[in-house]
């Protein structure tokens, strides 16, 4: 049994975990080191039973490199295995890495709560398509736990701050800079129904690179002080590498900071102004910028002309040149509230709404109390100073209701105290637009092309069907492979790159070129993507089902549970 439901954003560079307490506030977790965001660092011990997540793999990533694994993220969905170890000889899934974070931040947010960390929303990037968005699904369900929903960032960010609380129609635009990507997401808000209009990104753009011109600038002052003429040790690299992100936080804060540097016991300290710093990584910013404006010019190709509120989100919106960027160059007032943690605590709230629809669905099924009972949600459940009588908190309707569900003793609804800060959302309904085209290979005049079924920006979920016929007379077999791509033509070349996986569609004798076969695509609201092939001219039908290449088998999730589950996560 557990207490409470949790909301996880899983990052690429620092993961984080929250619930919504009994006064209807979302709480980050801390690990057990005490922070609020655990760096998305795993290292794998030689033998492979025991995985260090967190500060301490991160503290030792460049001296054990062979070992960490670091920015798993960007694999997701997107290749079979990564590979580590002394000569890359081990290999081993994205999911099954992801899975570790994971396990690490449910097992210490459970030690503090003292909670079964078990019912979770897992949040991803708003552009990632079907098959990471699976691979995100089943690294939870590989760390054991059972995963209510995968939520867009920005959708979350904007839950946070309460966008979805007021009912007038509203458009935001969330900028996101973490440490390892940069996204900017348009969005229609109007009341609890939210709406992605359109996303871009640079995904190799984050705080790491603010870190490494700092990095860059403190060696070589270093060597212009000291004469050092050597090249820096794996130590010295390690160290200094840690030194310069701490120094970039400090520069949030303080005016100016110093690095000291000992190497071969020549010793300097290097100080570096927040004035410095900004010069140094002035183009860097600027990269954020051309593509903000460019994607608030996308925006206005679906009817977007002003933006009511614009987000800031990701902890290197900290450093204070991203505000004042914003407000000079886009002449906007951004609003930032605990941008490292604005994305956790928004799935925490989706987390409670959603977890309120499958209590409601199950009470057509099933009598009330019994229910209840049965449901994680009663975990959640306070005792007042009535035995009998318990509180759920969830948000519906934007309140918080106090319902006590032993009915013999029901006198109304107990109203709890006004909650601080953005928290409850309403009914929430999100409306999301695929960020991806998928189309099946086809032969059409005479070349093989990608023929599109479904189009990037069509509503989901979605349903489209299209007719082909097959190439061959006595074909006993059709191959519906899938692409998935930005392209908008209905037929282009083929480009392997695009390539997500194939569904084979067995096919009754005997049948003749032309035969029609319909192809179905449907994208659920989470992006999952299923495919039915259906033969039309027997009228019988066979379905053929979608396996993406670059995910795991179901067997294979099952069994990497039960290893993962034995093995010791610090
Ligand atoms: P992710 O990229 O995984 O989504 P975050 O949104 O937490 O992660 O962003 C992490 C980045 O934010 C790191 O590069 C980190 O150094 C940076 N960061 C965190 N706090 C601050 C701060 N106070 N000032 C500047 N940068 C910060
Ligand atoms: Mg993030």
């Amino acid at each position: 049994m557990s207490k409470y439901v949790y909301g996880i954003d899983l990052g690429t560079t620092y993961s984080c975990i929250a619930y919504q307490d009994e006064t209807g506030r979302p709480v980050v977790v801390q690990n057990s080191e005490g922070t609020n965001t655990t760096p998305s660092v795993v290292q794998i011990s030689e033998s492979g039973n025991e995985v260090i997540v967190g500060q301490v793999a991160k503290d030792n990533a460049v001296l054990s490199a062979g070992n960490t694994i670091q920015m798993i993220k960007t694999k997701m969905g997107r290749e079979k295995v990564v590979y580590y170890g002394k000569d890359l000889e081990k290999e081993i899934p994205p999911a099954e890495v992801s899975a570790y974070i994971l396990k690490k931040i449910a097992q210490d947010a459970g030690v503090l709560l003292d909670d079964n960390v078990k019912d979770v929303v897992i949040t991803c990037p708003a552009y990632f398509g079907d098959a990471e968005r699976k691979a995100t699904a089943q690294a939870g369900e590989i760390a054991g736990l059972h995963v209510i929903a995968i939520l867009d960032e920005p959708t979350a960010a904007a839950i946070y701050y309460g966008c979805t609380r007021e009912c007038e129609n509203k458009t935001v635009l969330v900028y996101d800079l973490g440490g390892g990507t940069f996204d900017v997401t348009v969005m229609k808000i109007d009341g609890g129904d939210i709406q992605v209009v359109c996303t871009d990104g640079n995904h190799d753009l984050g705080g790491k690179d603010w870190d490494d011109c700092l990095y860059r600038y403190v060696s070589k002052q270093f060597v212009e002080q000291t004469g050092y003429t050597e090249e820096f040790d794996d130590e010295t690299k390690q160290d200094l590498a840690l030194k310069v992100e701490r120094a970039k936080i400090q520069l949030s804060k303080k005016e100016k900071t110093i690095i000291s540097m000992n190497v071969d016991n020549i010793r300097a300290g290097i100080e570096v102004t927040r004035e410095k710093f900004e010069e140094l990584t002035s183009s860097l910013l600027e990269l954020t910028k051309d593509l903000t404006l460019d994607v608030l010019d996308m925006a206005q190709n679906y009817g977007v002309t002003e933006i009511s509120e614009l987000l800031l989100v990701g902890g290197s919106t900290k450093m204070p040149q991203v505000r004042k960027m914003i407000e000079s160059e886009l002449s906007m007032e951004p609003k930032v509230l605990e941008p490292d943690e604005a994305v956790a605590k928004g799935a925490a709230i989706f987390a409670i709404v959603k977890m309120e629809e499958i209590v409601k669905a199950n009470k057509q099924e099933q009598s009330g109390e019994q229910m209840m009972d049965e449901l994680a949600f009663e975990k959640a459940a306070k005792e007042l100073d009535d035995e009998d009588i318990y509180t759920y908190m969830y948000a519906s309707d934007g309140q918080l209701y106090a319902t006590d569900f032993d009915n013999s003793k029901n006198e109304g609804y107990l109203l709890p105290t006004e909650s601080q800060g953005p928290a409850q959302v309403g009914n929430v309904t999100i409306h999301t637009k695929t960020t991806k085209s998928f189309g099946v290979k086809a032969l059409k005049n005479d070349k093989i092309v990608i023929s599109n079924i479904i189009y990037k920006n069509e509503d989901t979920p979605c349903t489209k069907t299209k007719l082909f016929g097959l190439a061959e007379d006595d074909q006993e077999t059709a191959n519906i492979e899938v692409y998935e791509s930005t392209n908008l033509a209905d037929a282009f070349e083929v480009d392997q790159d695009y390539f997500i996986g194939n569904a084979i569609l067995e096919l009754p004798k005997g049948l003749k070129q032309g035969s029609v076969v319909e192809v179905t695509m449907n994208l659920s609201n989470e992006g999952t993507l299923s495919v039915t092939g259906k033969e039309l001219t027997t009228n019988q039908e066979v379905m053929a089902t979608f396996a993406s290449e670059c995910i795991m088998e179901e067997t294979d999730v099952e069994d990497t549970r039960k290893r993962v589950d034995n093995i010791v996560i610090i």
